[in-house]
């Protein structure tokens, strides 16, 4: 079995897990999951993660509003929320923010909006940001290279060119269940290129199950077949590549 397995991308608020949420994250840690950092996407879930964390000696969290949720909160909300849920100790990140330009749920220049003023916030406070990047490349490229934040760019899904740039900008790389997937040439390339002290692992769970379990709702245990298809890529043994992984997020997001 693959032990050490951090998770740096888990939303166990959602509520795919209502039915039995406290009996699986009981058991992740004896399926080889060592730490999870649960996302959240708006405010209530930034309190609900907070939650889980207290209750969970594994679990860590980011609090923050997605892009889908830009459009419904107020900014001043969001700083009243953060502010206060940053001072506990296992607040590791601002995330999931950013932009998401496939499913547009809020308009563009809200979205924008509400990524500019977290990024700033992250600045403030000094923690690093989970990003959320699905089909924005450009105009999240235009904001970490303003902001220059610390933090991770979440199931990538760039090519390597942009890689390259998310690299130079000191940042990390999120790799999760859609380099497993059939047609996944992108994410295999990256999975390939990156150095090994910029790569992450993620599940983004109850989604992106990886292959062979492909469809199922997603659980951080599975990382274990991320992780093998990314190792045979780079042809190491997959039990280094989770250690370096769980070692990158730590380094990264400060946990000891
Ligand atoms: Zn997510």
């Amino acid at each position: 079995m693959i032990n050490n397995i951090f998770d740096s991308h888990a939303h166990y608020d959602d509520e795919k897990f209502n039915e039995d949420r406290d009996i699986l994250l009981s058991s992740l840690p004896s399926k080889g999951v060592s730490g999870v950092i649960n996302c959240a996407c708006d405010l209530k879930s930034s309190a609900f993660s907070a939650e889980l964390s207290d209750k969970y000696d594994y679990i860590y969290f980011a609090c923050g509003v997605h892009p889908h949720e830009a459009e419904n909160v107020e900014l001043s909300d969001i700083k009243n929320t953060i502010s206060e849920l940053i001072n506990k100790d296992k607040c590791v990140a601002i995330g999931e923010i950013g932009l998401d330009y496939h499913y547009d749920f809020s308009p563009r220049d809200v979205q924008k909006q509400v990524f500019e003023y977290q990024l700033s916030l992250a600045k403030d406070f000094d923690l690093p940001v989970i990003v959320h990047d699905r089909e924005s490349h450009e105009d999240t490229l235009n904001l970490l290279r303003k902001y220059k934040p610390k933090g991770v760019l979440h199931c990538f899904s760039g090519s390597v060119e942009m890689a390259q740039e998310v690299i130079k900008l000191g940042m990390y790389i999120g790799l999760g269940g859609a380099v497993t997937f059939k047609n996944a040439k992108k994410p295999v390339a990256v999975a390939a290129f990156v150095p090994e002290n910029r790569l992450l692992l993620e599940t983004d769970c109850p989604y992106m199950a990886p292959v062979p379990l492909r469809g199922t709702r997603c659980t951080s245990d599975m990382i274990s077949f991320t992780a093998q298809t990314i190792a045979g890529v780079r042809g190491i043994e997959t039990q280094d590549l989770v250690d370096r992984a769980t070692a990158n997020t730590k380094e990264l997001f400060n946990i000891k």
